[in-house]
């Protein structure tokens, strides 16, 4: 893998990225003590087209300063260790068992080359990369709440973790909303891949990939309809969908407030 772009890093300001989980439920209240912390790592990867990846990674801190604010957010009864690893596929996971967020270097290759079909300008494209990588790395976190938590979860588990991942995207500023945006169109382009219905999995956990790009899609219309106007069309979300955004959105950012919020620092 070519890894020409990394030293773009620098420029997107990622660190100052997300100051989104402190103040996305700023009105909750927790007197309970943090029992655990999120802890960043970075796992040396064998394969060595990887290790340019890993060094940027650990130089730019970008684990450290998403952990940093989930611990200034977020009370946790033990340690989550959140890092970047091989994983032998690209995806990312969140373990149970061991308590531990991993994102693969395999995942960051594939956004990288996904983005490079549809976005020729390196700068645009790293923020996508950068974006989609935010964006699941908060979806993972809603999966290691909901089961250090014990958080109540009815409905699939995985389209409610996208809810989570997309409302802090959504609440964090310009380059949130970007974010969102930009995890949107990877979902729709890893349909792209099997535009054959008999190849989908609709046997999966997940909600298909054109339907996450559509949920998306919602949710960001339905955080600003007036903003997001530009969002409805033939190209972009569908009239009927768009007529239920506000609603879909309202409910959900208030359901999950209402769950997290015995957990959250004030
Ligand atoms: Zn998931």
């Amino acid at each position: 893998m070519e890894f020409a772009l990394r030293h773009r890093f620098s420029q997107l300001g990622f660190i100052t990225f997300f100051c989104l989980t402190a103040t996305l439920f700023a009105s909750a209240a927790c007197l309970a003590e943090t029992k655990g912390k999120f802890k960043p790592f970075y796992e040396e990867p064998k394969n060595p087209e990887y290790a340019e990846a890993q060094k940027t990674f650990r130089k730019e801190k970008l684990l450290e300063s998403i952990t940093q604010q989930w611990n200034a957010s977020i009370i946790i009864p033990q340690d989550i260790c959140v890092g970047f690893v091989e994983l032998g596929q690209p995806n990312a996971v969140y373990v149970p068992e061991t308590h531990r967020i991993l994102f693969g270097y395999e995942l960051f290759e594939n956004l990288d080359e996904r983005f490079q079909d549809v976005e020729a300008d390196d700068d645009v494209r790293m923020e996508h990369i950068v974006g989609a990588m935010m964006f699941i790395l908060h979806h993972e976190l809603g999966h290691a709440l909901v089961d250090v938590l014990s958080l109540p979860v009815t409905g699939k588990e995985e389209d409610a973790v996208d809810q989570l991942a997309c409302l802090i995207m959504l609440n964090g500023g310009e380059d949130g909303e970007k974010a969102a945006a930009s995890s949107g169109e990877f979902f729709r382009l890893l349909q792209d891949d099997d535009e054959d219905d008999s190849e989908k999995a609709w046997w999966d956990e997940h909600s298909l990939g054109k339907q996450r790009y559509y949920n998306i899609l919602s949710w960001i219309y339905g955080s600003d309809p007036e903003k997001y106007a530009n969002i409805v069309g033939e190209d972009g979300l569908p009239e009927e969908r768009a007529a239920r955004s506000v609603d879909e959105y309202t409910k959900m950012k208030a359901a999950w407030k209402k769950i997290l919020a015995p957990h959250l620092i004030h």
